[in-house]
C-alpha cells in the first residue's frame, strides 16, 4: 500500500498543476532571473512554457513586477 503524497505545484504561466519534479523553480531579484537559491520568493514554470515566449513572458513580468528581458534570461538558464 502506497500512500505517499506527490508534491504538486502550479506553473505561473499556464496555471496547470503538475508534479514538482516536472517543474523548474526560479526566482527574480532586482530584475535578474536565476535558479531558486533556497531563499526568498520563487515560482515555477513548466517545460512547455519555458519554450514559449508568448506564454511565459507575461507571467514573468507579473512575477517580477516589472519588465525586462526575462525570456532571454530564462533561455540562458535553461541552456
Ligand atoms: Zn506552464
Amino acid at each position: 500500500m502506497s500512500n505517499l503524497k506527490i508534491p504538486i505545484r502550479t506553473c505561473i504561466s499556464c496555471r496547470e498543476k503538475k508534479e514538482k519534479k516536472l517543474l523548474n523553480r526560479y526566482q527574480c531579484i532586482d530584475k535578474s532571473l536565476s535558479l531558486f537559491s533556497g531563499n526568498g520568493r520563487s515560482f515555477y514554470l513548466c517545460n512547455d512554457c519555458i519554450e514559449n515566449k508568448k506564454k511565459c513572458e507575461k507571467a514573468l513580468f507579473r512575477q517580477c513586477r516589472n519588465k525586462s528581458n526575462y525570456f532571454e534570461q530564462l533561455k540562458n538558464l535553461v541552456e
